[in-house]
């Protein structure tokens, strides 16, 4: 599990994260909800060090992090080799093939040896529907092809958790449709992941818990079916789309 406690987070003297905290269950997929603005990314940053809050607690079993104090190399290491980010553009490297995208990080990291990491990288590939595709530069591929690889450049690192920050709102439904079904599957094998999503239908079939933020604020925390079940008003209007 990762445990975030009492997370406060200020750009510019503004608050943007308001004494969160949450539980992020082993084995389990947490959908991170709210407005636009309200903090979601920020949160979803925090639990790697992407962002550094000014205060709070991150913890897994083994590791702790506190952005109260200085934070050794050895932990920040640590917390990096634990989580891996899947991006709503997939910032993958335009330099680098499909095959250089994925294997880098666990050869020069991980120190993984080349032929496992480039086996592993051909059943990552055929796994999402695009085995063949090893040498091909990002640019001549489609915008759902490329989420996908990063999805498969994420699985490489063998993280405990994957972080995916909208990871389809940038793709046309069809395409969409692809990188949901490779989460939804992802999800079945009981990959722990935290996604913030604006798709409410794949929120409520994939999640098994919903925390719904806004202005940094923690307003909803719980099971998924409660959620949609049993809203409050301020969640009734948020998920009929009044705001
Ligand atoms: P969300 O992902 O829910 O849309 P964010 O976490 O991206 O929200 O942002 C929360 C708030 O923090 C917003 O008001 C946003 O403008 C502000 N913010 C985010 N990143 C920065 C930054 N790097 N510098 C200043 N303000 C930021
Ligand atoms: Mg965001």
């Amino acid at each position: 599990m990762i445990s975030a406690k009492h997370i406060n987070k200020q750009y510019e003297g503004k608050t943007v994260l308001d004494d969160i905290s949450v539980d992020f269950p082993d084995g389990k997929t947490t959908v991170i909800l709210g407005p636009s603005g309200s903090g979601k990314s920020t949160l979803l940053r925090s639990l790697d060090m992407l962002v550094r809050p000014e205060s709070g607690t991150v913890s897994f079993p083994d590791l702790e992090i506190d952005y109260s104090k200085p934070i050794s190399k050895k932990d920040s290491f640590n917390l990096r080799r634990k989580t891996s980010m899947v991006f709503q553009n997939w910032n993958l490297f335009p330099n680098l093939t499909v095959l250089d995208n994925i294997t880098t990080a666990p050869i020069t990291v991980l120190k993984r040896s080349k032929s496992d990491t480039e086996l592993l990288t051909k059943q990552l590939l055929k796994e999402v529907g695009l085995e063949g595709l090893e040498d091909r530069y990002p640019s001549q591929l489609s915008g759902g092809q490329q989420q996908r690889i990063s999805i498969c450049r994420a699985l490489a690192m063998h993280p405990e958790y994957i972080l995916l920050d909208e990871p389809t709102s940038a793709l046309d439904p069809e395409l969409e449709t692809q990188v949901l079904r490779i989460l939804e599957k992802l999800c079945e094998q009981g990959q722990s992941m935290v996604i913030v999503t604006h798709n409410m239908e794949f929120a409520r079939l994939v999640s098994d818990k919903i925390v719904f933020i806004e202005d940094g604020k923690k307003l909803y925390d719980g099971a998924t079916k409660d959620f949609f079940c049993h809203p409050t008003q301020r969640i009734e209007d948020f998920l009929s789309g009044i705001s």
